[in-house]
């Protein structure tokens, strides 16, 4: 929009006159007077439309919501009427044209005031609008764009991984099947494994931001049908422990790049950046499952109940000093096919999970990388190696030991905010009720 200026940058404008354009975040009326909050991408001012303004009569027409371009005065504000704590607290914009772009309809309710989850969500292109979405996604954006770089950093290629799939990657989640031209059925991906293993092979180190669709009939605050992940895999390991050490990597340079960016969006949602134990402390502290379940004094269990994630979180944070906890050792047959056993460590595998502020975000491991005995583990399982063929070519020709692991970005975005459902924490969220509408029953 020619000559338009941002509203961050109203202040150096004082006694000039401006075009602004925006969304109207608040209308009061005052008299004969009327008071407006603008908003464009960059934040927040008020405007005032005073009795003598030529604007008055438009301004009958504003409501909230509307798009409006906005041409006035900056003006300091009195002293009195200062507003030290508040962006553009200091000036105001004294009105003399307003251009309806867009008028908006009366709002089904105000905006900002908190509503159930199923409002919140059938109401999406409204609410997303508000301060609280604007800054879950903006949190996420910038944890995608920290993580990414941060990989990059550490000599991972990003690939793009497909979404269309002739079989179920995991062999076992539920898939979502697609009719796929005349007589063949495809899959949605519930994982970019397979893909990222036979990437190993060009890259060495790769990683890939993919889409997962599963079709477990799971409602709970955590899953999904659809997901974002960060997934990477690498070659030349002699343990699980290098793919943590990456990982470990990524998210304290992802922790500390939101910190520097958005302490005031942690101050919002009344909580802070994450903390990791640095040097000599340690970094993310490790428990084995059996060690975990013994701080925890309870019974052995061949996994962790949810419960017991959360347990084990609030014991890394009071006596590790640790938002995060990586838990190792799970038994090979509770994790993935291609997942490494050692065999002086049977029946345990060298899977690890990472809990953050009592949820699993991330499940990672070192992987079996040789073909006979993936082929050997297939038959264990029951799976047929001919229905893998494509992905056993990595492994007939070169593939070194290997390793890496998988994040749920609606995860991380949730736990980095405290927010209780992972729902809130992805834009546009599928799950068994919902895409974008309510299903029927
Ligand atoms: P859970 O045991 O909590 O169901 P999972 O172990 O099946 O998760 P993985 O296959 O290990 O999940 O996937 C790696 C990561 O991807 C998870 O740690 C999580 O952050 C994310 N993720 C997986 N499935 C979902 C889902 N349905 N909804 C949201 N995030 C998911
Ligand atoms: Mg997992």
């Amino acid at each position: 929009m020619k000559n338009r200026v941002f509203i961050k940058g109203l202040s150096s404008h004082i006694g000039k006159t401006v075009a602004i354009a925006g969304w109207v975040s608040v209308r009061r009326d005052q008299g004969k007077m009327v008071f407006f909050d603008f908003r464009d991408m960059t934040g927040n001012v008020q405007g005032v439309v005073l009795t003598k303004s030529p604007a008055l009569d438009a301004a009958k027409e504003v409501t909230v919501e509307s798009a409006v371009q906005v041409g006035g005065v900056i003006n300091k504000r009195p002293l009195k009427n200062v507003q030290a704590d508040k962006q553009n607290g200091d000036i105001e914009l004294q009105i003399e044209s307003i251009e309806m772009l867009s008028k908006a309809q009366t709002l089904p309710f105000e905006l900002g005031t908190e509503l159930n989850l199923d409002t919140h969500l059938d109401n999406l292109p409204l609410t997303l609008r508000t301060q609280r979405s604007r800054d879950i996604f903006e949190m996420q954006s910038s944890i995608l764009e920290a993580y990414r770089a941060s990989l990059k950093r550490q000599h991972f290629t990003e690939f793009e991984a497909p979404a269309l799939v002739g079989g179920d990657a995991e062999g076992g989640a539920a898939a979502f099947k697609v009719e796929y031209f005349k007589d063949t059925v495809a899959y949605l991906a519930t994982s970019p494994q397979f893909y990222k293993q036979i990437m190993v092979g060009p890259f060495e180190r790769a990683f890939t931001v993919a889409k997962i669709f599963r079709a477990e009939k799971s409602a709970t605050t955590r899953h999904l049908s659809e997901a974002t992940c960060l997934d990477f895999e690498m070659g030349f390991i002699e343990s699980e422990r290098e793919p943590m050490a990456i990982l470990e990597k990524a998210i304290q340079d992802t922790v500390q790049a939101v910190a520097e960016q958005h302490a005031d969006i942690f101050k919002r949602f009344n909580t802070s950046p994450p903390k990791i134990p640095g040097p000599p402390a340690g970094g993310i502290p490790i428990l084995t499952l059996a060690e975990a379940h013994e701080t925890l004094g309870v019974a052995p269990e061949p996994d962790m109940a949810p419960e017991h994630e959360r347990g084990i979180c609030e014991w890394a944070k009071k006596e590790k000093g640790s938002d995060f906890v990586f838990i190792t050792r799970f038994p090979t047959a509770k994790r993935a096919f291609y997942t490494y056993e050692d065999p002086t460590e049977a029946p345990l595998s060298r899977g690890f999970d990472l809990l953050f502020r009592g949820l699993e975000i991330n499940s990672g491991a070192q992987r079996i990388h040789d073909y006979d005995s993936l082929i050997g583990r297939m038959n264990e399982r029951g799976l047929d190696p001919e229905k893998f063929a494509f992905y056993l070519q990595a492994f007939k020709y070169g593939m070194p030991p290997h390793g890496g692991s998988s994040t749920g970005l609606e995860r991380f975005t949730a736990r980095m905010l405290e927010i209780a459902n992972v729902k809130e924490a992805t834009a546009f969220p599928r799950d068994m009720t919902r895409i974008d509408t309510r299903l029927s029953e």
